[in-house]
């Protein structure tokens, strides 16, 4: 992807392509500054200045000489995204809608949870394929995968929000990959930004505070654990039985429960790292005493976590968040069980938090 360079002539008939900075690789970066005969350590200076100072532009990076800095800035752009709406809930929860080159629209969201921990939660499609039934994302399809640079960018738009607040260096960040999109659809350009964004001069971020959150997709779990990386994996099951799993979540009916089951397994072999169940109560749905002790047939034993999530209700579907009542025996069925579980509580509700809502409120805008 490129556009068209501001000062193009049009009587030269050269095209010259800016190039999105965060797509290079720091090879490419390198190589770049090689064949234009500058010294090859300016590339690291750029990188530190975009990911560990979060530069805003080449401009403010003043270690670089004023003409390399221009040629930079005709050449190079730090950002493809330009940032449509900000929305600040009353709990600290910060939520961007950014608008990318070609127009489409995608969200990320900070989660200040506490003083000492942040979320980022990022998308890694326009759109999803998947179409869960209650699920804001899913309701349009799919319309393209995102760029490892659009991915890296949404990291350094939230970091730059914790940068205006001073609060980099008092909370740690942990990453979600559960913003819009199946991330397990678009590993080819998920792995390098994740690798950036962990990589010491990079984002500097730790693989173990980084959670992938998928539909479930064996294949794309088994190629998840063969990089031998040590992310967390978050497995959206939503349901103890195929019958229901396949209503609610149609992927389901390739693989069954079963299939997605072996791969959750399978990861844990081959990281250690313990998965996460994701279960999002929907009220009279899948929320009933008998699913809970299914729940607890299917996953007793399992070195795992299940993460109740109170449903974020989406404007035009009939699905409804249980009563705490209802949700409390959901919790001591599985807990006497012996499932160790956690309730993920709505954070940010008055700006449209789920994945998918704010696009979608905003699509016509
Ligand atoms: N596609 C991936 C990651 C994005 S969705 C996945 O499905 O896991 C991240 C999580 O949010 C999933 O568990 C999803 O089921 C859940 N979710 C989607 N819509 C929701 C809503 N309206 N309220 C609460 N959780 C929702
Ligand atoms: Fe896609 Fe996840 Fe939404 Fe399902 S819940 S439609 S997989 S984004």
């Amino acid at each position: 992807m490129g556009r068209r360079a501001h000062g193009d002539s049009a009587y030269s008939g050269a095209v010259t392509f800016v190039i999105p900075l965060l797509e290079q690789t720091p090879e490419q970066l390198r190589d770049w500054f090689v064949r234009e005969g500058f010294p090859a350590y300016r590339a690291g200076q750029v990188r530190k200045w975009v990911f560990q100072k979060l530069a805003d532009g080449f401009d403010a990076m003043t270690d670089l000489p004023v003409e390399l800095r221009r040629t930079l800035a005709e050449r190079f752009a730090v950002w493809t995204t330009q940032i449509v709406r900000r929305e600040v809930a009353a709990d600290g929860t910060e939520k961007l809608l950014l608008a990318l080159g070609d127009g489409q629209r995608i969200e990320c969201v900070l989660l200040r949870d506490d003083k000492d921990r942040h979320t980022a939660c990022i998308s890694t499609q326009v759109g999803c394929a998947m179409g869960c039934a209650f699920c804001a994302t899913g309701l349009d399809g799919v319309v393209r995968n995102l760029s490892s640079g659009e991915i890296l960018e949404q990291l350094l738009r939230l970091q730059r929000i914790r940068q205006e607040h001073a609060e980099g260096r008092t909370a740690v960040l942990n990453v979600v990959v559960m913003g819009m999109g199946e991330p397990l659809l678009n590993l080819d350009a998920l792995l390098p930004a994740l690798a950036t964004a962990c990589d010491r001069n990079g984002l500097g971020l730790s693989e173990r505070r980084i959670t992938i959150s998928t539909v479930g997709l064996p294949d794309g779990i088994r190629r998840l654990a063969a990089e031998r990386c040590q992310y967390h994996l978050a497995v959206s099951l939503h349901a103890p039985d195929d019958e229901l799993r396949n209503r609610l979540v149609p992927a389901n009916r390739k693989f069954g429960v079963a299939g997605v089951l072996a791969a959750a397994d399978a990861y844990f072999e081959r990281t250690g790292r313990r998965v996460t169940f994701e279960y999002v109560l929907l009220a009279g749905v899948n929320d009933q005493p008998d699913h809970a002790r299914r729940l607890v047939g299917l996953l007793r034993g399992r070195p795992s976590l299940v993460n109740l999530i109170l449903y974020n209700p989406v404007p035009g579907l009939p699905y409804r968040t249980p009563s705490p009542e209802q949700v409390a025996r959901f919790v001591e069925i599985a807990e006497q069980g012996g499932l160790n579980v956690v309730i993920r509580h709505r954070k940010g509700d008055r700006i449209n938090a789920a994945c998918g809502q704010l696009r979608r409120g905003t699509a016509e805008g």
